[in-house]
């Protein structure tokens, strides 16, 4: 769906600004006995900010806690009862805050994301709640190593430094609708439980994932539906040790990492095997529900990350063909303990100890910004005169890898929105070539996007200017000051 057909669902709520030059929230439902109800125009409460971050996930927290260290007045806007988003929910540890250099022998060894993705993982371990860095020790020509998370400690960890950095954090707040004014964003229409109000900035950043803001800022976007959604589930009652012998066992460990695990270093971490050597019995039946046979862990007998995935007929935004979905993945996580009950020892009384509050998205829409990162950029290990990121992970290596071993960077004009004057985009919704998209959508390239785009928009809001009136030179002195790492 393009920019003109979401706009023709809209049914425009009235709300404006001035002399109601804005458009404002809405539903995309369209009426199925095609008779529509006229909202009511309404008066909303204003509260003033310099930066809006909506969407308090992966690269949202990063961009509230940098937008805020800049100085700026941030609010940030999160639908959930906490931040940390897909992070937290969807996959199965970060990749990866370092080059390839295990799969390219000779290939100098750095760690190319830094600063605030770096603290989290920090604070992280100060309560231990992550492996560390973990080293692969088998499978490296995929990633050289697995930073695993306990999802809950994550979220806590990331509310206190939001809290700290002085952002005005909104949980359980929806994001339902944009004030905008030509081509400049006044605000945004926030719903909760407090009643709906606006939130008028200076600079905006979107980390819905979805690319709500954007859409509502009547930006261009597609929507590919070019990935499975997933309900993750954490299993307890199990064993990584069971596991990696069962893999062994039949010539199917493809990946292991070891690092912290319960405060004690060495221990297995990270484990994939594959699905073509195991028994048919289990394999046939796992591929039915698209099972996928990888996990990580801080914690003994308890797998953090098993994926149950399914591959909608049209895009995630779609809310009824969301719903069939929810129950499928619910039905589908059930039959995977089963499964894993039946043929994996150790896992006799395994449970689900853990399941996403929603599924999670792989991609929504893509939202048109002034640069469209390409596979030949990715692949070829290209930097670019704006870069804001360096970045080496590429999720369908070793098939795609970066040139030897090396890192692309992320351009700032990949984070503008195209059309809007003071409207960024960080996280999955950038990028529109699915193998490309298949490396920045990535967990650290996200939050490394949000570090880039909160900064940047503070820098706006302090100067009164728009996203691309900020002085490139003085964007990356900031991010190198606050412990961006650059290549090229
Ligand atoms: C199943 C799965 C497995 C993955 N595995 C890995 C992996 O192993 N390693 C890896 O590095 N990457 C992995 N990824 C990719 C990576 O996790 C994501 O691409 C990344 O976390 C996305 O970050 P984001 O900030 O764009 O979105 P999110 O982290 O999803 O953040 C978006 C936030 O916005 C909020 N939000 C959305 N709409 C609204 C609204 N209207 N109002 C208010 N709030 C709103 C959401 O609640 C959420 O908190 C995986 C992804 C999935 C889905």
């Amino acid at each position: 769906m393009d920019r003109r057909e979401f706009s023709k669902k809209l049914i425009v709520a009235g709300m404006g600004i001035g002399a109601g030059a804005a458009t404002a929230g809405a539903t995309t439902v369209a009426s199925p006995s095609e008779s529509y109800y006229e909202e009511p125009a309404r008066r909303l409460p204003v509260r003033q900010f310099d930066v809006v971050i909506a969407g308090g996930g992966t690269a949202g927290v990063v961009a509230a806690i940098a937008a805020a260290r800049q100085g700026a007045k941030t609010a940030l806007i999160e639908v959930k009862g906490y931040p940390g988003g897909t992070v937290t929910e969807g996959g199965t540890a970060l990749h990866s805050f370092y080059n390839l250099w295990k799969a390219f022998p000779g290939c100098k060894r750095r760690q190319v994301v830094r600063g605030i993705p770096q603290e989290i993982i920090d604070r992280l371990l100060a309560v231990g709640g992550t492996s560390g860095h973990a080293e692969m020790s088998k499978g490296f020509a995929y990633d050289s190593v697995c930073t695993a998370i306990d999802t809950e400690l994550y979220k806590l960890v990331v509310f206190e430094m939001l809290v700290e950095s002085g952002v005005f954090v909104c949980v359980n707040t929806l994001l339902a609708g944009a004030v905008k004014d030509g081509s400049r964003l006044h605000g945004v229409i926030a719903e909760s439980r407090s009643g709906r109000e606006a939130f008028y900035g200076k600079a905006f950043v979107d980390c819905t994932a979805y690319g709500d803001l954007a859409a509502y800022a009547g930006a261009d976007f597609t929507e590919p539906n070019d990935y499975a959604v997933v309900n993750s589930i954490g299993v307890g009652n199990v064993s990584m040790e069971k596991l990696h012998d069962y893999l062994v066992k039949h010539d199917a460990l493809t990946q292991r990492a070891e690092g912290i695990r319960d405060g004690e270093d060495g221990q297995i971490v990270r484990l994939q095997g594959s699905w073509a050597r195991l028994p048919k019995e289990f394999s046939e039946e796992a591929r039915k529900i698209g099972l996928s046979l990888v996990t990580t862990t801080v914690h003994d007998n308890y797998w953090m990350f098993i994926k149950l995935n399914f591959k909608m007929p049209v895009s995630p935004t779609n809310r009824d063909e969301v719903a069939k979905a929810e129950l499928e993945l619910r039905k589908r996580q059930y039959r995977a303990i089963q499964l894993f009950r039946e043929f994996v020892p150790g896992c006799a009384r395994a449970f689900i100890a853990r399941t996403s509050p929603k599924l999670c998205i792989r991609r929504g829409r893509v939202i048109r910004c002034d640069y469209d990162v390409t596979h030949e950029d990715v692949i070829e290990g290209r930097h670019f005169s704006d870069d804001v990121m360096a970045y080496g992970f590429h999720d369908s290596a070793p098939r795609l890898q970066i040139k030897d071993g090396g890192t692309y960077g992320i351009p700032y004009r990949a984070l503008r929105v195209a059309g809007v004057e003071n409207l960024l985009a960080a996280g999955m919704m950038i990028t529109s070539d699915h193998r490309a998209h298949m490396s920045t959508r990535n967990t650290v390239s996200c939050m490394g996007q949000g570090q880039a785009s909160g900064t940047a928009a503070a820098m706006c809001a302090a100067r009164k200017c728009g996203t691309r009136d900020l002085r490139y030179s003085d964007l990356r002195k900031s991010l190198i000051a606050a412990g961006v790492y650059f290549e090229g």
